[in-house]
């Protein structure tokens, strides 16, 4: 196994492992650890080049670092990606050799499910390294993060549905893009309050799936962007708010799941120009790394504990937007602020130096 530092401007460590014997190349990028160790998801996707996976652990891993502060849980932003197609390229090989990457950062790094990977890969990743969260609840940990984060995605729209001044989600069209770990649990929240549910994945089984519980009407993964809807609900991959996808959008609202929903901070100032209302994706999608961060308690996982630090995020989300408004900016430009602000509190306290911006 060789492992290899990259030096990144603005993280504190981006480090790539290459091992032959199991087929592994990935990448852990560790952006901030003012506020706690690094913690966030392991992603497995088929980037086509190194530099792709490059771009995408490190815009995830900034992402995290935003997402745990605005939230409290006291740790700092991570993530990690694997090169490789999940459906062909798993093996216990592979995650054995993932968790012996992770241990070699002693610590810095905490990891967890994300695209890709579950549970059962976690459990694997333990069989090297305690450095993983998001493991089964008969082994004490928290288990699958997506109910969670799905929760708060739910109690976010709800927040955005209000400050456009629709009352009830029983009058609400919402459009789901993705129907996977935390679309499918939001599609069972959605549905029950009354919701009318348009969804699509480029694997039409599971789009078929939220039809066949829920009612709802699939349509292509390139239609989602013009349908005429109150939401559009982002829940499969990142970038998709961008400059072709903007002109298209007929919905009066964006708030999903997927992490770095805007392809550029720009484009939500695009948004705001147009009259949508966006729920910060880091304030929104923090469900999952709330309750994994309550493992982390001295006292260890409580999911009442969980549940409780969960709603908040519909308080949170609200906040955002009255800010936004109130400071005449784009709320995703609001979040980071706030997330600035609490990091550079965090780094006071500490006596910490600045690690430089990018
Ligand atoms: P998942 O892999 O279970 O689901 C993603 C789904 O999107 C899959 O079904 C996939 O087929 C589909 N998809 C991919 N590209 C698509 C496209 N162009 N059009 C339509 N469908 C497409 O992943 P997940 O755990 O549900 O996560 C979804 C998003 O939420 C990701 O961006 C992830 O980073 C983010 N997120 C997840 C959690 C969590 O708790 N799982 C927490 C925070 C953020």
């Amino acid at each position: 196994m060789k492992i290899t530092e990259i030096p990144y401007d603005g993280y504190e460590k981006v480090v790539k492992c290459e091992d032959p014997k199991s087929g592994l190349r990935a990448i852990i990028s560790v952006h901030d650890t003012t506020l706690g160790p690094a913690l966030g998801g392991l992603r497995m996707w088929p980037y086509l080049s190194e530099q792709e996976a490059l771009t995408d652990v490190n815009r995830l891993s900034q992402g995290m670092t935003f997402k745990s502060a605005v939230a409290d849980t006291g740790l700092g932003g991570g993530k990690a990606v694997i090169i490789g197609n999940p459906k062909t390229d798993k093996s216990e090989a592979l995650f054995r050799s993932m968790g012996k990457f992770v241990d070699s950062l002693k610590g810095l790094y905490t990891t967890a499910e994300d695209v890709g990977t579950n549970v059962q890969d976690m459990v694997i990743v333990r069989k090297e390294t305690k450095h993983v969260t998001g493991l089964p609840r008969e082994m004490g940990s928290s288990g699958d993060p997506s109910p969670y984060t799905a929760i708060g995605v739910f109690l976010g729209i709800k927040a955005c549905v209000e400050k456009a001044g629709l009352k009830d989600l029983k009058d609400v069209t919402i459009a789901i893009q993705g129907c996977g770990n935390v679309a499918r649990f939001l599609c069972d929240h959605l549905a029950e309050a009354g919701a009318k549910l348009f969804v699509t994945d480029i694997i039409p089984e599971k789009a078929q799936l939220m039809v066949d519980k829920h009612g709802a009407t699939a349509v292509s993964p390139d239609e989602i962007y013009d349908l005429e809807c109150d939401v559009f609900a982002p829940c499969a991959l990142g970038a998709v708010i961008n400059d072709d996808t903007i002109p298209r959008l007929n919905c009066k609202i964006v708030a999903g799941g997927a992490n770095n929903v805007l392809l550029t901070e720009a484009h939500g100032d695009r948004l705001r120009e147009r009259g949508i209302i966006y729920a910060p994706d880091f304030v929104i999608n923090a469900g999952g790394i709330i309750n994994v961060s309550v493992e982390l308690e001295p006292k260890g996982y409580n999911e009442e504990r969980a549940r409780q630090k969960v709603n908040n995020i519909y308080d949170a989300v609200r906040d955002i937007l009255v800010t936004a408004d109130r400071e005449n900016i784009a709320a995703n430009r609001a979040a980071i602020l706030l997330a600035e602000r609490k990091i550079e509190e965090g780094r006071k306290k500490a006596g910490k130096k600045a690690t430089t911006a990018k």
